[in-house]
């Protein structure tokens, strides 16, 4: 039997209970270890039936993953991960059943792809001004790649000596505040709910407490997103602990949204996020499952197959 400690410090268990599904997952399309399909590979071994992808900033790996999926008899959800601008903390909202050739959807991410390119030149011009050694080899095999985040960079400076570990380079030099944080250009909420919208897609926010925002401000933002049209909270991730996310349910549900639960699978490079399971290593259920189907369903999205 598996359990975990919550934030009380009581055990919670999970009595024979098996994850069915995964409903935040990354793939090498964005910054995951796994390529769509090697992703699916692992949910099917996992015994799981669905699995949304939600890649940052890109739609690139959803036909492959959705394919796959359709081999493996697994139902897919096509979604997406899109930082929001916000201050002090990070807003990373979802969309969910998204239409990948959606026009407005794809000159969205075209913006977001150039924003984060230019980004990425200013980074590296700023550890080089540091007279950082990089691994040129390194520098040149990422130019080659289609998306590149602080994930990759700090990669690169851990294989180039600077650093210990992927962790240790965002804190020392990537992470907010650090010598070689450079802001990203992000969607405002308001554009980035159109473009999910347009792409017939239903908008969730991703773990809500990285907004680094008190409980009581969380309350009215839920009440604001609410009034915007956005009806789903992830209240369950692995960066939470279990108790702290039950509280998020409950003031979600109080405004009637609904609940999602996610790993935010990466691969081993972020291994307190396993495929299938969230906070207080609960197995993702089918009562997670049900509910974004059935807002899907509302929002008139038939989830394949
Ligand atoms: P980017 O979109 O390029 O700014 O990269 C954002 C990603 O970097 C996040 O999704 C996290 O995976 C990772 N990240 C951001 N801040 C930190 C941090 N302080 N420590 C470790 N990883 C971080
Ligand atoms: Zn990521
Ligand atoms: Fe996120
Ligand atoms: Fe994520």
């Amino acid at each position: 039997m598996l359990s975990a400690s919550n934030a009380m410090g009581s055990t919670v268990n999970w009595p024979g209970a098996k994850p069915i599904a995964d409903l935040h997952t990354h793939s090498s399309a964005s910054d995951g270890e796994l390529t769509p399909t090697a992703l699916v590979s692992k949910a099917r071994a996992l015994g799981l039936t669905t699995l949304a992808l939600t890649d940052h900033d890109t739609v690139a790996g959803l036909d492959e993953a959705r394919a796959a999926a359709e081999e493996a008899g697994i139902e897919f959800i096509p979604g997406i991960e899109i930082e929001i601008d916000f201050q002090p903390g990070e807003f990373h909202l979802l969309g969910y059943g998204i239409d990948a050739h959606s026009p407005a959807l794809r000159a969205a991410i075209e913006t977001l792809t150039r924003a984060r390119c230019e980004r990425n030149a200013t980074i590296l011009e700023r550890i080089a001004q540091a007279g950082l050694p990089l691994d040129t080899a390194r520098v040149e095999a990422l130019s080659r790649e289609s998306y590149i985040g602080r994930p990759h960079l700090a990669d690169l400076l851990v294989s180039s000596g600077c650093a210990r570990t992927r962790q240790d380079a965002f804190d020392k030099y990537l992470g907010k505040g650090k010598p070689f944080y450079v802001k990203k250009t992000c969607l405002p909420l308001e554009e980035a709910l159109a473009v999910i919208a347009s792409a017939g897609g239903v908008p969730a926010v991703a773990h809500p407490y990285s907004l680094f925002v008190s409980k009581a401000m969380l309350g009215m933002l839920f009440s604001q997103w609410t009034e915007m049209g956005i009806h789903g909270i992830e209240a369950y991730h692995p960066t939470a602990k279990y108790g702290q996310c039950a509280i998020l349910e409950r003031m979600a549900r109080d405004r009637g949204m609904f609940i999602t639960a996610g790993s935010d699978f990466h691969g081993k490079a972020r291994p307190e996020c396993g495929l299938g399971r969230t906070a207080g290593n609960m197995p993702i259920d089918a009562r997670f499952r049900d509910e974004l189907a059935r807002a899907l369903r509302d929002a008139r999205y038939s989830v394949a197959p």
